[in-house]
């Protein structure tokens, strides 16, 4: 595809984030060129969870996902040494996918659209009057960075002031292995976290969260025996891959003509399952204000959009640093469940914050009172 010389929105990276602006945009009638050096689909280290709020965003996106590209959930459950709890979505389901087959998806619903691909393109800078891509300015009125947690559209545009950045390090691999729970498990272990999203009928995605970047799946197995013991015969199916689980928060997401969206934009940990359906999100409320003219509609939203998943991260990493207040909460919350099943119904968004409020106070009578290990 030659490089056009004008557009309205260009959109710098496409990955979940850029695709997802490319679709809201065109749905609004804007003319969109998306720019990425990979081709599709590009694979990325991921749980590949998708919560039920990730779903309505996609569905807002005109995605529809047929059954034989993914696997249901019914809910959450943590588990910790001699003790669980789980919770179901209070409605729907979520669903375990592939990164690649949801980057086509994404890819084709937006080709679908209309939407302009320069796939295998890099763009290496940005300028009053648009962006420079393999070398050739092309004009646009607005410039999306959707260029993920690294991004350099973002230092270019003197957007990189932080708030909050905390570090981890996740670790993924698949296992050919029938799925035993209906539910994500997330394995509570000194130091780290291991996720297991069941992907298809004989296959689950594990992934291993720690502040440790040493640290692996075969030796936090050692660690975790409930789980070591569920994947003993488990066969491999992908290699080893790490990223780094950023949670982070930038002071101003729209600067002139530009936006950020997506992990470029900030992002929660990624034991929340959150960050693309945060970026979906995003999407919708990006396509308004460009619509309107106004990025500052954009920026209000997405504060807006990221206060629920950053508590819940803000949580979750408090759990993470204090093992005795880990296995207090869980113990409590095995002892009652109900306030699991509330506290996954707000993380997820169907539930009001004043909900939590409400059972903070027996949570923390529970864990004073129901003891702990
Ligand atoms: C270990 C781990 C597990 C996770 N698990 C989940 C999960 O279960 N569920 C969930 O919802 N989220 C999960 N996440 C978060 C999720 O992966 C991210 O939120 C999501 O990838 C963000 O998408 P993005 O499009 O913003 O960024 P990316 O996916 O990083 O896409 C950025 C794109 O920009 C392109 N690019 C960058 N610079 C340029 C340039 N100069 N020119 C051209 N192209 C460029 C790249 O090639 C890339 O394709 C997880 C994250 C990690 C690290």
């Amino acid at each position: 595809m030659p490089v056009p010389q004008e557009t309205e929105v260009f959109v710098i990276g496409g990955g979940p984030a850029g695709l997802a602006a490319a679709i809201a945009s065109r749905d609004k009638g804007l003319r969109v060129t998306v720019a990425d050096w990979s081709r599709p689909p590009i694979e990325k280290p991921c749980g590949e969870g998708l919560m039920p709020d990730s779903l309505d965003a996609l569905r807002q996106l005109g995605v529809t996902i047929g059954s034989e590209h993914c696997f249901p959930f019914s809910g959450i459950r943590f588990l910790a040494p001699g003790v669980s709890v789980s919770a179901s979505f209070p409605s729907g389901c979520g669903l375990g996918m592939r990164r690649p087959v949801l980057h086509q998806l994404l890819a084709d619903r937006a080709a679908e659209t209309g939407v302009q691909f320069l796939w295998g393109a890099r763009v290496s800078g940005i300028s009053s009057e648009g962006v420079v891509v393999n070398g050739e300015l092309v004009r646009s009125r607005w410039i999306v960075a959707a260029d993920g947690q690294n991004s350099n559209v973002r230092r270019w545009a003197d957007l990189d002031a932080f708030h909050t950045y905390k570090r981890r390090f996740g670790f993924r691999r698949h296992y050919r292995v029938t799925p035993w729970s209906d539910c994500v498990e997330i394995y509570w272990g000194s130091g780290f976290q291991f996720y297991i999203t069941p992907v298809g009928p004989r296959e689950v995605c594990t992934v291993l969260i720690s502040r440790d970047r040493h640290l692996r799946i075969d030796q936090a197995l050692e660690g975790c025996a409930d789980l070591k013991k569920r994947l003993q015969s488990a066969v491999p199916a992908s290699a080893e891959q790490g990223a780094v689980s950023l949670s982070c928060r930038f002071k101003q997401v729209v600067r002139g003509r530009v936006a950020l969206i997506g992990d470029a934009s900030g992002s929660v940990d990624a034991v929340t399952g959150e960050g693309m359906c945060l970026a979906f999100q995003q999407a919708v409320k990006l396509a308004d204000g460009l619509a309107a003219g106004d990025l500052s509609m954009y920026a209000a939203g997405h504060r807006r959009l990221m206060r629920r998943p950053f508590f819940m991260a803000d949580t979750m990493l408090l759990l993470d640093r204090f093992p005795g207040l880990r296995d207090r909460a869980i113990h409590a919350l095995s002892a009652n469940p109900a306030i699991f099943s509330t506290l996954l119904a707000t993380h997820i968004g169907a539930g009001s914050p004043a909900a939590i409020v409400t059972s903070a106070l027996p949570l923390g009578w529970q864990m004073l009172t129901a003891g702990g290990p």
